[in-house]
């Protein structure tokens, strides 16, 4: 198995590169952000209680993301491997994946982080904000509160990875394409 992290603040890009990576390299896509919506719109219990975290910026509970990672990966067993999107975001979500690649006898083989500057960040989520129907961009207010989650909570997940020497920062500026490129020339190294 092949398992990659794109990893960056909220709206650095991951959902865009992602679809495209999937495509090229047969991975398969877990986007804990886009699972929680999909809830939501199914209006279902775990739907019901991530809402309220997700429309005030604040990220849902470890147990209710891992136990949504734990059953989709157990879905797509046969995967050649998994791309992960917006999660682990917290250093008990990336040490609870480790374990669960660990039990699988696989790993994360790359860490890849985008980075993007804040002024930039907010840009593009108040303009997907308009069109995505998402309520947490709408609000210049939440997507500050992300921020500053992002820097508290998920910034230690960083730190894990690099410790084990599995941690890429590339520009996240630029064209979709160039991102792209940089973006396959480390996982073609890796592959
Ligand atoms: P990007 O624009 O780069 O794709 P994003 O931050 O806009 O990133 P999502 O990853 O879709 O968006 O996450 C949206 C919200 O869902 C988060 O603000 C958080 O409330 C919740 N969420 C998503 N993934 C997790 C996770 N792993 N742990 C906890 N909460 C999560
Ligand atoms: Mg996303």
């Amino acid at each position: 198995m092949f398992n990659l992290i794109l990893f960056g603040p909220p709206g650095s890009g991951k959902g865009t590169q992602s679809d495209r990576l999937v495509e090229k390299y047969g991975l398969k896509h877990l986007s804990t952000g886009n699972l929680l919506r999909q809830e939501i719109n199914d209006k279902t219990e775990l739907g019901l209680a991530a809402k309220n975290y997700i429309d005030s910026g604040k990220l849902v509970p470890d147990q209710v993301v891992i136990g949504m990672v734990d059953s989709f990966f157990e879905q797509h067993k046969q995967a050649r491997g998994f791309l992960f999107d917006g999660f682990p975001r917290t250093a008990a979500q990336a040490e609870a994946l480790d374990n669960l690649l660990a039990s699988k006898q696989t790993a994360i083989a790359t860490v890849i982080a985008l980075d993007v500057s804040e002024e930039e960040l907010v840009k593009r989520l108040l303009n997907r904000g308009k069109s995505s129907g998402r309520s947490d961009d709408a609000d210049e207010t939440v997507i500050r509160k992300r921020f500053a989650v992002y820097l508290a909570e998920t910034s230690p997940v960083a730190t894990h990875y690099k410790d084990a020497g599995k941690f890429e920062l590339i520009p996240g500026e630029g064209t979709v394409d160039q991102i792209f490129e940089s973006l396959c020339l480390i996982i073609d190294a890796k592959i």
